[in-house]
């Protein structure tokens, strides 16, 4: 038997860590050092898009590893070109700026915001932001997270944020009225971290006219729920609106680390040589991994298969546990998922473990389903049987 550490004597204390470690994967199970197999429900959090061990995917990146992983942003890097002029293809939007995390991504859009009101004269920039965001944990990104736990600890935090609850177009107006600061409004399409909370659609289209008429970014963090989680590319699409900035990250590199910011043409300019940078970002390892991961969900279909089975996932929870008392809702589109419990169920993650199953709970009291688009509805099933007696026994029924 391989040993498994308990505890972790040498990496700093930033996680609770269940106490198992993975191995390897193939396809959507997952295998721990001790041989025990798992169903990957959490696909490293919205990170595995094609799941462990892509047939596809292995081969480029060993391809690209063997010619070269790291060049730099000194010289021009044609992957990078290459996947830059993909994401304006799928989103409407013109140009990328490539680096390595969501955060980063979001440090990109909260510069761009700042710049975008600095070339117009406003000397203070103020950036709408949301109850609930989760935008990442560096200084000015967790200042645009709306979450004090996240916060905690690390004041003076960065201004120039208005919070606005989810869903209310009048309190957003409310909140900048005769506000000549403002310029951009921020926010997921789908919140993940804050508890899997989508903004409906007539509200995503309310604040595309806003931000038209005052002349204020869109600017629409899609890190989690992009990259053809919800069934088109990103989430906000269904609501048939552009964006003028979109971070990436999460799933864009199947694993691989990789953020991106893609901006349209209010915001493709704002940056020059020497505004923004970073050593990392957009090397060709990374670059590969976007390119082939977008190839690869194109030729197996996986947005409509992320849809329909996200859909069939849905509908087999809804079936099973939908209708108890202790379950609040199950919410959320395509293959991201919410179930909201009546109380705190962080206790469900191990359980789950414990029966070869791989979740999440977010927010307290919702557990977040985030697995591979490359799921099938044999797989969905599986997650429902395995997840629904843990939730009844949980809420007690
Ligand atoms: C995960 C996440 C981030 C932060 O991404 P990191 O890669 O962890 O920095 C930002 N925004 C959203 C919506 C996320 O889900």
């Amino acid at each position: 038997m391989a040993f498994i550490e308990a505890s972790s004597p040498h990496t700093m204390n930033t996680y609770g860590r269940l106490p198992i470690a993975l191995s390897h994967g193939q396809g959507v199970r997952v295998w721990d050092v001790n041989g025990k197999q798992y169903l990957d429900a959490l696909g490293g959090i919205a990170v595995n898009t094609l799941g462990h061990n892509h047939p596809k995917l292995v081969p480029a990146l060993q391809d690209q590893i063997a010619k070269i992983i790291h060049s730099s942003n000194y010289y021009h890097v044609p992957n990078q070109e290459q996947l830059a002029a993909k994401l304006a293809e799928l989103s409407g939007l013109s140009n990328a700026f490539f680096c390595c995390t969501g955060l980063e991504a979001n440090e990109a859009a909260i510069k761009l915001a700042r710049k975008y009101g600095h070339d117009r004269g406003i000397e203070r920039p103020e950036i709408v932001v949301y109850e609930k965001a989760f935008h990442g944990r560096s200084i000015a990104t967790l200042s645009a997270t709306g979450n004090e736990k996240v916060q905690k600890g690390f004041g003076p935090l960065v201004e120039g944020f208005i919070r606005v609850p989810l869903n209310d177009i009048e309190a957003l107006k409310a909140a900048t009225e005769g506000n000549k600061n403002v310029v951009a409004v921020f926010f997921e399409t789908i919140q993940g971290e804050g508890g899997v909370n989508p903004m409906r659609i007539e509200y995503l289209q309310q604040v595309r006219q806003v931000c038209d008429q005052r002349e204020w970014l869109l600017m629409i963090d899609e890190v989690q729920c992009g990259m053809g989680r919800t069934g088109k590319w990103f989430a906000h699409q269904w609501a048939g609106i552009l964006p003028d900035v979109m971070p990436l990250a999460k799933g864009l590199g199947s694993g691989v680390p990789i953020g991106a910011v893609v901006a349209g043409p209010k915001a493709a300019n704002i940056f020059q040589p020497g505004n923004h940078g970073t050593t990392f970002g957009g090397n060709p390892l990374a670059m590969r991994a976007g390119v082939e991961t977008i190839r690869i969900v194109e030729e197996e279909g996986l947005l409509d298969n992320a849809a329909r089975v996200g859909a069939h996932l849905k509908g087999g929870l809804a079936r099973e546990i939908g209708a108890l008392q202790g379950v609040t809702e199950i919410r959320g589109q395509g293959l991201m998922l919410g179930i909201e419990l009546s109380r705190p169920c962080g206790v469900l993650t191990q359980r789950a473990v414990d029966k070869g199953l791989l979740i999440s709970v977010t927010a307290e009291n919702v557990i977040r389903l985030v697995p591979p688009l490359i799921l099938t509805e044999a797989d969905a099933d599986e997650i429902v049987a395995l997840l629904a007696p843990l939730v009844r026994e949980f809420v007690g029924q």
